[in-house]
């Protein structure tokens, strides 16, 4: 008996749990539930993170959560539950199956059978943003080591334990090649560790679009957090709904199991939305928990019930499909096929689907790190450069120059284009002459040089060199 956590949520939640736990059961689950209030309500009671503070002890307590979708109110202050559970929680892997299933369901793309692997606690989603000018706002892309580690890690282990052929990673490291760089790295190291898994990257702009006409060119495919959320969507979508994929978010400890889709407010209390994808995010949490007989037999009646055209109204198709069911009875016709097969789908055996055992991240050796300049971040409502330049040479010291000026990353000083456009948000770069060494106290010189000369700093970056090499971008056109 495994005790987990459920809340029923908001929207069409409630009605999709109540069937996908009646399903689990009647297939034998053996699980007892706790469940708890998230969302709405708990948001409108004047709490902002929608949750409260006894529900994480359950939640931490009994590890593994099957949550129902929730909203998040519009406006101000109120900060998404699902992205503060996964980062709590530390759930860095979430997996999104998505697979075709042709005939029965319509879909351009009757062969697609792919797994998205999504980082799911770091990149632009961790939404660290400041408002930096009147003119400018920036979003931190952060990008680690451990996190690229873990997530590629699990994806192989992953591909091995399902045996899936090949992995694929999609990045845009043509344009980020530190942050997107250092995932295509890392990727490329863990790769070498399975040899028998095909391994490959495409760039993500192409490898979408590749994705979306040419499903079955993939297999398992890896990408960061937000590139992984959009095409999950994506890849959900075109195999005829995203009312049918689940989503299974993994931690070291904890792990959270989910539908893709929303709480779809408009179709609340009518008993017409579809329970698959809150289903399958259930049968994978029961292959995590490792009953995977009760998985194998839930997935089966399901498919069957695909299979004989009972449908809700999402993926009804007159012609193809047999009844349009709601909610309810969709779930009463899985339960009355319990124990039963596809026999054009192909059914599922699940023999070694447990949750994946991966080695703990092992922190490498620091590299040298050496400070090789600062890029001096600066408010101004200027427009020449020069002008700005004429300027900002006034903060310089011995030995340590202005090199550059960028506006938005194009370097437009020195021997900018006077077509460039120019905002109010300028990075102004030092770096040490030849023979010469820079250290912190010379980032305090040159900042106190701007409050004597009244130049608005908004805020430094330190440029580095590890074992030798620049760590920084160059300005575009340098
Ligand atoms: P949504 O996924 O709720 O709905 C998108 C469309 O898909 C709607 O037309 C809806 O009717 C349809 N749909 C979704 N699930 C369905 C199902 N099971 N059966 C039949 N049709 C289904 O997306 P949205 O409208 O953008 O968001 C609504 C709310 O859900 C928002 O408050 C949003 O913040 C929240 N949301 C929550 C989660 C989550 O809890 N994991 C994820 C996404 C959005």
């Amino acid at each position: 008996m495994t005790r987990i956590t459920v809340a029923k949520g908001d929207g069409i939640g409630p009605e999709i749990m109540d069937a996908t736990l009646e399903i689990i059961l009647a297939a034998g689950a053996r699980i007892e539930i706790e469940e708890i209030e998230v969302g709405e309500k708990v948001y409108l009671a004047g709490n902002t993170s929608g949750i409260a503070a006894e529900s994480w002890d359950i939640i931490r307590r009994n590890k593994i959560f099957l949550k129902a979708p929730i909203t998040t109110p519009q406006g101000g202050g109120y900060k998404s539950l699902n992205v503060t559970t996964r980062k709590f929680l530390g759930l860095y892997s979430n997996v999104r199956p998505c697979m075709s299933l042709h005939p029965f369901v319509s879909t351009k793309h009757p062969i697609m059978d792919v797994v998205i692997v999504r980082e799911n606690e770091e990149d632009l989603y961790a939404g660290i943003e400041h408002q930096q000018t009147d003119e400018v706002v920036q979003c931190l892309k952060l990008i680690s080591r451990p996190g690229c580690e873990k997530i590629v890690r699990y994806a192989f282990e992953y591909a091995k334990q399902q045996n899936r052929k090949k992995v694929t990673c999609f990045t845009k490291d043509n344009i980020m090649k530190q942050t997107d760089g250092l995932f295509h790295q890392v990727f490329d190291e863990i790769a070498r560790e399975y040899p028998e898994i095909e391994n490959e990257h495409w760039i993500i702009d192409i490898g979408a679009a590749k994705m979306a006409d040419t499903p079955e060119a993939f297999d398992v495919i890896v990408m960061p957090n937000l590139y992984g959320d959009v095409l999950s969507d994506v890849a959900a979508q075109i195999t005829g709904s995203v009312g049918l994929a689940g989503s299974a978010n993994i931690g070291e400890e904890c792990a959270m199991f989910e539908a893709i889709h929303g709480s779809a407010p408009r179709r609340a209390g009518q008993n017409v939305a579809n329970p698959s994808g809150l289903l399958q995010g259930a049968i994978m949490m029961l292959n995590h928990i490792g009953q995977t007989d009760v998985a194998e037999k839930v997935q089966n009646a399901w498919l069957k019930t695909i299979e004989d055209g009972t449908h809700t109204y999402d993926i009804y198709k007159e012609g193809v499909s047999k009844q349009k069911l709601g909610t309810k009875e969709f779930a009463q016709a899985v339960i009355a096929n319990l124990g039963n097969k596809p026999s054009i789908l192909k059914p599922v055996h699940y023999s070694n689907n447990a949750a994946l055992n991966l080695p703990k991240y092992k922190r490498k050796p620091a590299a040298n790190k050496q400070l090789a300049g600062v890029d001096v971040f600066v408010h101004w409502a200027g427009f020449d450069p020069n002008e700005l330049a004429d300027r900002v040479k006034k903060l310089e010291l011995d030995g340590i120059t202005l090199t550059m000026i960028t506006n938005r990353g194009i370097k437009v000083w020195p021997d900018g284009f006077k077509e460039t456009f120019c905002t109010d948000h300028w990075i102004c770069r030092f770096k040490p002459n030849d023979g010469v060494e820079i250290n912190k106290n010379h980032i305090i010189e040159i900042l106190k040089n701007a409050l004597t000369e009244n130049i608005d700093t908004i805020k430094t970056e330190n440029l580095y060199s590890f074992d030798g090499k620049a760590a920084y971008s160059l300005g575009q056109g340098q």
